[in-house]
């Protein structure tokens, strides 16, 4: 706010060179001083989405994993093409993990807000059509609940 971005600082996206140092730059306001020894790392690999469960922890890619998003205005709703804009939370397909995140603070930490007893009926009733099993489709559900 109120700061000039000025042309030619380096930024994120370092340029690949022989020699790609990371100059501080006092972007973030002031720092503590302190050691970084892995300055010199300078083969970052590209921003990867690291999913996990909020309930479970697991980080594995191949469960299939649900997005909840908690919208600029604060509507929490459930997110299946994670495209969504917001702070966004993750629960696998698991039954349990869903009982866990809506039953406990758990989610409404995850996503920094509180969860009302709306939201929380909605989650619940999407957790009870949650199938066992692990399955792509989400969205085609014959069994939609109108509570
Ligand atoms: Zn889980």
């Amino acid at each position: 706010m109120g700061r000039e971005t000025e042309p030619g600082t380096a930024t994120m996206d370092t340029t690949v060179g022989p020699v790609a140092i990371i100059v501080t730059e006092p972007r973030l306001g002031p720092q503590p001083a302190r050691p970084e020894p892995k300055r010199t790392q300078v083969h970052r690999p590209k921003h990867v989405p690291r999913r996990t469960c909020i309930a479970c922890r697991d980080k594995d890619a191949k469960r299939t994993l649900t997005r909840i998003v908690r919208s600029p205005t604060g509507e929490i709703r459930i997110d299946p093409g994670g495209k969504q804009n917001g702070r966004g939370a993750y629960l696998c397909s698991q039954p349990s993990c869903w009982r866990k995140a809506v039953g406990t603070p758990l989610l409404g930490r995850a996503l920094k807000t509180e969860i009302d007893d709306a939201t929380r009926s909605t989650l619940q009733a999407f957790a009870a059509s949650l199938p066992d099993q692990p399955t792509d489709s989400l969205a085609a559900n014959p069994n939609e609940r109108t509570s």
